[in-house]
């Protein structure tokens, strides 16, 4: 099957806004140009309970991406353009491999810069049977347009809210609009998505998840991220699933911007407990393990 979409010549498909010609395969700041580029497509197992289930998440990744954060643990896709290029008709076969292979859902890893490849592989995907509940797992990067334009194609918005502080953003991820442009974004996410739907198995149909990675060194910050998530909490009681993450790794370029270490058990256990005390305890926290990291309910941490 042929399809056909258009590809931006001004690119204004995430906040960076920086009208690259992608029509003309010129790379905008996101490393993406005008042909689709994937990294991997699997069956995953470690989202969300209530995304990876027992039969995995059938997740693909993306490359390139608009934020680039120094301390990514999958740089080499994200900054520095790994993957492989391939045709929207080829994704649509992935997506439909992936349902066949079991997946719960499809998992869209940082799939903003692709957004019209990825609608005209969902369109034929769809068209010869695809019915997978679909995830947006992004960073929280983007504009309201942009979410405004997966309506009708994504189900489950899996977003990061990584910082509250501009300078932070500015520092780490080079985006010191990230806190206006991700708070924008995911109030159009709540509003898209509506409350978690839940179907029998305990697999998430519908919804938001929030998502914080506690960075060394700036708990600060993670305070201020989760009075946000508290306050979307308090106006909307149970309108996300929150999950609070201890995974930082300090990949790639985190050493040159200060945050060269994990976070400490000290510093993660405060994080918990400063989410437990807003009122986000019905989520996921990740368990803190010097041999492995998984994520367990939350009332099973209380006092991690
Ligand atoms: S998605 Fe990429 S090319 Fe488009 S505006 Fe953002 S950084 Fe530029």
């Amino acid at each position: 099957m042929s399809t056909t979409f258009a590809i931006p010549s001004r690119c204004t498909l995430c906040p960076r806004r920086c009208g690259a010609d992608r029509a003309a395969g010129r790379a905008g700041y996101c490393g993406a140009a005008g042909t689709l580029k994937v990294a991997r497509a699997a069956l995953h197992f470690w989202e969300e309970p209530c995304i990876s289930g027992t039969k995995g998440s059938g997740t693909v990744f993306f490359s390139g991406c608009a934020l680039r954060c120094c301390y990514c643990q999958n740089y080499p896709i994200s900054a520095q353009a790994f993957g492989k290029e391939i045709t929207v008709d080829r994704l649509a076969e992935i997506f439909l491999e992936l349902q066949a292979q079991g997946a719960h859902n499809i998992n869209l890893v940082t799939p903003g810069q692709w957004q019209p490849w990825i609608i005209a592989a969902l369109d034929q995907a769809r068209a010869g049977g695809l019915h997978l509940p679909i995830v947006c797992n992004t960073g929280g990067y983007e504009t309201v347009e942009s979410v405004e334009g997966w309506r009708g194609y994504v189900d489950i918005w899996l977003a990061d809210l990584k910082y509250a502080s501009p300078d932070l953003a500015k520092d780490l991820s080079a985006a010191p609009d990230y806190p206006a442009a991700a708070k924008a974004a995911i109030e159009a996410m709540l509003a898209q998505a509506g409350h978690p739907v839940m179907d029998a198995d305990g697999i998430l149909q519908r919804g938001v998840i929030l998502r914080h990675l506690a960075i060394p060194g700036h708990i600060d910050d993670s305070f201020a991220v989760l009075d946000q998530m508290a306050a979307w909490n308090d106006a909307d009681p149970g309108c996300f699933i929150p999950s609070l993450m201890s995974q930082f790794t300090p990949f790639y370029q985190a050493a040159e911007h200060g945050i060269g270490r994990r976070i400490t058990t000290y510093e993660y256990r405060r994080v918990v407990n400063y989410a437990m005390d807003k009122g986000l305890t019905a989520g996921y926290m990740q368990q803190k393990s010097s041999a492995r990291e998984e994520y367990t309910p939350s009332f099973d941490l209380t006092g991690v």
